[in-house]
């Protein structure tokens, strides 16, 4: 069994994807289960379609772990991101392995494994692996695709700090397997609908604000915008990124009033640590300059939470 991170993003459904490809072809038997829905944008993945939703196929997803061997967990790296999964995953008597490149693992929950956070992502820790086995000759398009996907989600196209030479020299291995990398950047990228667009307009008009004095933005998003322009899974990604294309823009938050949380996103620039800042103050974490967290509080309380913690995190936002 493969599963990854709750609303999983292009690198966790691609990694999965790509390693349960690569698995097959050496003869076992794997199920993909995701512990939630994912955004449909994803779909064309190779193999998407057999995924599970624990969520809606709660006995099928428990039956496949009940006789799973071995486990991967992939681009996570403690069991509560997934969510309603988290229970079934703890008590699993299978062997369980890590492939991850988030921060702080909780390494006793797993047999084995890597967390290496200088990683770009982990579909290029899945190609490190399948390579280290020995098995370049395996990587074929459909492997490709899907770990081209989740390295260009992850690297921001190439241009997070994380994107190292080896990240290049992986892209062009994928790339002479015959992938169409135009056509795959459009399918993440330029496969929403209008409405998106319209909201976003409307998000950086009446819900972003600027905390010059903190070179902080926060777009604080209220229920009623989620419904009224029929926002749905994975139409709200990337937009946090936005507010750091401002000049001196260090840290940009966002925050979703969520059915079940409030739920945060932080991006920095620089020096300033997300993945410490949304441990401490929003029960998270992440990566060191993209983390997210979540809150019961009301959408109010917890934005005036946010801006407290600005007020004690000054002297790192300069
Ligand atoms: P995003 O803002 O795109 O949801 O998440 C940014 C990064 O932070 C991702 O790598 C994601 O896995 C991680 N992350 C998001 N939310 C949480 C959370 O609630 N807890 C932890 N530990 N990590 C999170
Ligand atoms: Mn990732």
């Amino acid at each position: 069994m493969i599963t990854m991170h709750q609303k999983p993003d292009a690198d966790a459904m691609g990694s999965a994807l790509g390693l349960a490809c690569y698995l097959r072809q050496l003869g076992h038997s794997v199920t993909v289960v995701s512990p939630t829905n994912w955004a449909p944008w994803l779909n064309w993945m190779p193999g998407a379609d057999a995924v599970l939703n624990y969520d809606k196929e709660r006995e099928k997803a428990r039956a496949a772990l009940s006789e799973a061997a071995l486990l991967f967990c992939l681009d996570f790296n403690i069991f509560h991101r997934t969510k309603n999964f988290e229970q079934d995953l703890y008590q699993a008597q299978c062997i369980k392995v890590l492939i991850d490149h988030h921060r702080e693992p909780d390494l006793p929950s797993f047999n084995f494994g890597i967390s290496d956070t200088r990683k770009s992502s982990t579909c290029e820790m899945v190609y490190d692996f399948i390579l280290a086995a020995g098995d370049a000759s395996m990587l074929n398009r459909e492997i490709s695709a899907c770990l081209y996907a989740g390295l260009i989600a992850d690297t921001g196209s190439f241009r997070f700090d994380a994107t190292t030479p080896a990240v290049h020299r992986m892209a062009a291995h994928l790339m002479e397997q015959g992938i169409r990398h135009t056509e795959i950047h459009s399918l993440l990228f330029d496969n929403f609908l209008e409405n998106r667009l319209r909201f976003m307009g409307h998000v950086f008009l009446h819900r972003l604000e600027f905390f010059y004095e903190y070179n902080t933005a926060l777009i604080a998003i209220p229920k009623y915008d989620i419904l009224k322009y029929e926002i749905k899974t994975g139409d709200t990604e990337g937009l946090v990124n936005f507010p750091l294309s401002v000049q001196g823009i260090k840290l940009a938050a966002l925050v979703i009033d969520r059915e079940e949380e409030r739920k945060w996103s932080f991006r920095s620039k620089d020096h300033f640590d997300c993945n410490t800042f949304a441990r401490t103050y929003f029960n998270g974490g992440g990566h060191f300059n993209a983390s997210g967290g979540g809150s019961k509080d009301s959408l109010q309380d917890t934005v005036d939470k946010f801006k407290a913690a600005l007020k004690e995190n000054e002297h790192l936002l300069q």
